[in-house]
């Protein structure tokens, strides 16, 4: 499945050149252009999902194969201390290409950057209206 007017599946599929630094017949990983840190990249599936809710399971899976394979070799590589692995469904979320991605994100000891959420506290009446959502019919 391809969408012609996605630039992740254009970047995806060869037509738009990019920095790949893992490709199979499934993926291709690319450096993020606006990268958080220091060998920021993104996992792109070839195949055209907007997000979470559309990716099938078993590529999602398979997705994640690829971040565990290549979570070493960045984080070695550029002797990072830490890695974030963050995945955007939705504006609201922050998603601004609408093809699912997951981003790697090297993390190194002092940096600054800001990722991340002011703790809340949890209430009652949030924690049941959850529950609930969750309780069998
Ligand atoms: P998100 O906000 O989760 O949708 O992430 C989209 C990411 O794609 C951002 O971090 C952008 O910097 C990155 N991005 C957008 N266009 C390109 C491009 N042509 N090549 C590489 N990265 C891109
Ligand atoms: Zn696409």
């Amino acid at each position: 499945m391809k969408d012609c007017n996605c630039i992740f599946c254009k970047i995806a599929g060869g037509e738009i050149p990019a920095a790949t630094l893992y490709e199979d017949e499934g993926f291709r990983v690319i450096l993020d252009v606006n990268p958080a840190s220091k060998g920021h990249c993104l996992i792109l599936p070839k195949e055209h999902y907007a997000n979470l809710f559309e990716i099938p399971a078993e590529l999602l899976q398979r997705a994640a194969v690829v971040a565990k394979k290549l979570a070493p070799k960045l984080t070695g590589g550029l002797h990072a201390s830490g890695l974030n692995v963050v995945q955007n469904n939705g504006e609201s979320a922050g998603q601004t290409v609408p093809h699912f991605h997951i981003h790697l994100i090297p993390r190194y000891d002092g940096d600054n950057m800001k990722l991340g959420w002011i703790p809340g506290k949890l209430t009652e009446a949030d924690r049941d209206e959850i529950l609930g959502c969750f309780k069998a019919d």
